[in-house]
């Protein structure tokens, strides 16, 4: 199929073992929900201006018993194709809820949604569920989702994320500037914040051009009433820039990796080093 429609391979031995390697590790992702070798790492959104954490990001980790750590770049998509990613994201949605409450001075909780969660169309009501089952009030919760759910079925996908909006959750473009990007999505859907991808911030204390699209980023962003978060924040460089310019909110390795189960000394410890 990647080759383009109408061309045609032959089967080699070698794809036979590609196979039989992904078989088994969705073999094994099947179980690694209920044998708990999933969990979520956190990692702190710092507010520009006033350098106070106000929330977290929740990222899944994969401890595979004989494979060790499996990043989610690596089983994301075999979740996706495999559909495991729909128990898997209510998990996680879960997962990142019931912590989150436990958070002081009501810090919101951000979860990654894939675009194969929102083919099933009950996706704000399962979310309203698990929001009234662990006592989330809604506004703490930031759903992330990326342009290439709104590259297939557009209609269908407004439709659900206006629906989840409503329930007073808070919507976030992810990734923003990579892959399907369009204006023209700007337009269609308010989002309530846009995550200009990492790959912009990485180079912006040496790139010029890299400040200026953060810089148009930013205009886009404010005049259509959505704040703006710079991912991937790593130097001290890259975050008093990004301040200047006027960027809402940082993350990144800079301030903390992502880590295990925030406790009252990680936030302590988070406040010192934003
Ligand atoms: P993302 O949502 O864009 O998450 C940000 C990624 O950037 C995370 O990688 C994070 O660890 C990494 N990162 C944060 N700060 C820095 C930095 O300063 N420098 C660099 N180089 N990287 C930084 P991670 O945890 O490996 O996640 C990768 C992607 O996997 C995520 O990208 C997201 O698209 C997906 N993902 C993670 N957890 C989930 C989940 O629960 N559900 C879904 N559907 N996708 C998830
Ligand atoms: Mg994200
Ligand atoms: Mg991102
Ligand atoms: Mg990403």
């Amino acid at each position: 199929k990647r080759d383009g429609r109408g061309t045609f391979r032959f089967f080699g031995a070698e794809m036979d073992l590609q196979v039989q390697t992904r078989n088994r590790l969705a073999h094994d992702l099947r179980l690694a929900l209920s044998r708990e070798e999933l969990r979520l790492v956190y990692q702190p959104f710092i507010d520009a201006r006033t350098g106070a954490v106000t929330g977290c990001e929740a990222l899944i980790r994969w401890q595979h018993a004989e494979k060790g750590l499996i990043s989610p770049a690596d089983f994301i998509p075999l979740a996706e194709a495999t559909g495991l990613i729909v128990p898997m994201g209510d998990w996680v949605l879960d997962q990142a809820c019931q912590e989150a409450v436990q958070w002081p001075d009501s810090r919101r909780v951000a979860v990654n949604i894939s675009p194969v969660q929102f083919r099933d169309h009950d996706l704000p009501e399962r979310i309203l569920a698990i929001l009234l089952r662990t006592g989330l009030p809604p506004s703490r919760l930031e759903i992330e989702v990326t342009e290439s759910l709104l590259v297939e079925e557009v209609s269908a996908a407004l439709d659900i994320l206006r629906r989840i909006r409503a329930l007073g959750v808070r919507i976030a473009l992810d990734d923003f500037g990579t892959g399907y990007s369009s204006l023209g999505y700007l337009r269609i859907f308010p989002f309530d914040k846009l995550k200009i991808d990492k790959s912009f911030i990485s180079d912006i204390a040496e790139r010029s051009d890299c400040q200026i699209i953060v810089q148009a980023v930013r205009d886009i962003a404010h005049g259509l009433h959505m704040t703006v978060t710079a991912e991937g924040v790593e130097t001290a460089d890259q975050a008093a820039l990004l301040q200047e310019i006027g960027c809402d909110e940082f993350q990144g390795f800079l301030f903390s990796r992502p880590r295990t189960r925030p406790d009252l000394r990680a936030w302590d410890r988070w406040q010192r080093a934003a």
